[in-house]
């Protein structure tokens, strides 16, 4: 399978030389050049283990990799480093599915790719007789850089960089990612939001002359941000995953459509989902919800991308987002594969701040429905899971329902649905007490999952736990501006 830029047809490259380069030379991003179809019965493939259903989702995108090395790199990623042997279970709560997908070592979705990435690109740079040593430089709302940092921390061959928004993300994420162990490691914090951190890597990029002075130094750089097609692809699997537990346990019929409800950043998760549709997965509607940085949805309702907003801090700072990078492979999709047209608007959204798409490409939006809870809604939505089943939603997941709440109101739909469930209620403990009553006035973060814990009767996943006693390691604070400075500060180039 050949890859190329969304921007560009010349450049064709392989999956392994995908995955290490990131992103493409025109700033594009790697799409396959067909979207494998699924042609097998689903109901023959009910009983494969998540490690099975894994190969065979993505020997069919990956496949200039042999066998024996896909399943080595699966092996690695999806074993007891998940607390749960299902790797993401389906838990029935209100009548609708929760895909819970933040049972992995960093509690959220991210670790569903990002502990199989590192392996990935480990097997990529052998398979392409790489010697140079790999710099991951990675941009974070939160989640991202704590599982990248987790994944290839102490991976001989590789550095990781991460810098996140100091003010935009969450006390234990914060701390989760600053207590991070290995020499190969370097965390900072910036003083600007996600965009801006996301901006500052793909300027870096694209910065020829920086990329050609870490070569000649030994470094060759790549991402584990969701650009990353070694990281999309993976997150095909659970929505799979995800249906296939539905119809062994008989809630589907074979062939009957799902909804799935996705809360949405930079576009990755449900772009995954689009895919896996597209493999031929029945989903009726894919659901894109969004927390008050609603573009999305304000997108998907009018056909104009605009990004001249203010950047909230919501209680979902993964979602904290206005420029979802990963529409980018939608547009392309839905544009007829148009490239010429795609370097156009992602031009003019760099240039002038919005972008509008023809009235053809909009009908191509008709499978999406656009959504958005703000923070009141987004608490109560907690509230009203807790009270009525006693199950506890971290506040992205809350996003997701109370926009499905509202999807349902509107529509009367009753088909099966599915949530991304992405993070453990524990890493925004505050903000879960706040909404289901318990107080949490001057107690420290430990504290705080100490009483959530108790109150709402569910055990403190062992990774919060051990990182009580854990040191703080990285202190560094970066201007936005200086991204690249500190980079090679570290680096010593
Ligand atoms: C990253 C993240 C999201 C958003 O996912 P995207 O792929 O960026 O759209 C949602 N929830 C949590 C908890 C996350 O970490």
């Amino acid at each position: 399978m050949i890859y190329r830029s969304t921007r560009n047809s010349n450049e064709a490259i392989l999956s392994c030389g995908a995955m290490i380069k990131g992103i493409a030379n025109d700033n594009g991003l790697y799409v396959p050049d067909e979207i494998p179809l699924i042609k097998e019965n689903l109901v023959d493939l009910t009983n494969m283990s998540y490690r099975s259903l894994a190969f065979f989702i993505m020997k069919r995108f990956f496949m200039d990799f042999e066998d024996g090395e896909l399943k080595d790199c699966i092996e690695k990623a999806y074993d007891h480093k998940f607390d749960s042997p299902l790797i993401a279970p389906l838990v029935e709560k209100e009548g609708v599915h929760f895909l819970e997908l933040y049972h992995g070592p960093t509690l959220a979705f991210k670790d569903m790719a990002l502990s199989i990435l590192p392996h990935l690109l480990k097997a990529a740079k052998e398979k392409l007789s790489i010697k140079k040593e790999l710099v991951i430089l990675t941009a974070t709302s939160g989640d991202t850089g704590k599982a990248a940092l987790e994944g290839f921390s102490n991976v001989e061959g590789a550095k990781i960089i991460v810098f996140f928004p100091e003010d935009g993300v969450s006390d234990i994420q914060k701390r989760q990612m600053i207590t991070q162990e290995g020499e190969n490691t370097f965390v900072a914090g910036i003083n600007g939001n996600f965009d801006d951190a996301q901006r500052g890597v793909k300027n870096i990029f694209s910065d020829m002359e920086f990329g050609k002075k870490l070569h000649e130094k030994g470094y060759i750089l790549s991402s584990a941000n969701s650009i990353n097609i070694g990281r999309l692809i993976p997150q095909i699997v659970y929505y799979f995953y995800g249906y296939l537990k539905l119809l062994k346990e008989n809630k589907i019929q074979s062939g009957e459509n799902i909804n799935v409800v996705v809360p949405t950043g930079n576009f990755g998760n449900i772009l995954a989902a689009y895919y896996a549709k597209s493999m031929g997965l029945p989903v009726n509607k894919l659901i894109c919800a969004s927390n008050s940085n609603n573009v999305l949805y304000d997108f998907l309702k009018s056909g104009i991308y605009d990004r001249r907003r203010e950047l909230k801090l919501t209680s979902s700072p993964s979602m904290d987002i206005l420029v979802s990078s990963n529409l980018e492979r939608l547009l392309f999709e839905i544009s007829g594969r148009d490239y010429v047209m795609i370097k156009e608007i992602m031009e003019k959204l760099q240039t002038d701040g919005l972008y509008q798409i023809p009235e053809c490409m909009r009908e191509n939006l008709k499978d999406f429905y656009g959504g958005f809870a703000d923070e009141d809604e987004t608490f109560e939505g907690i509230n009203k899971v807790y009270k009525a089943a006693g199950y506890v939603m971290d506040t992205h997941t809350a996003v997701a329902y109370s926009v499905y709440d509202k999807y349902k109101q509107e529509t009367g739909d009753n088909t099966q649905t599915i949530i991304a469930s992405t993070a453990s209620p524990f890493k925004f403990g505050r903000s879960v007490c706040s909404s289901i009553g318990i107080k949490t006035y001057g107690l420290n973060d430990f504290e705080v999952i100490d009483k959530l814990s108790k109150e709402a009767k569910i055990e403190i996943p062992g990774a919060i736990r051990s990182l009580k006693s854990k040191k703080i390691v990285h202190n560094n604070k970066c201007n936005k501006d200086q991204m690249k400075q500190s980079i090679e500060k570290f680096l010593r180039v």
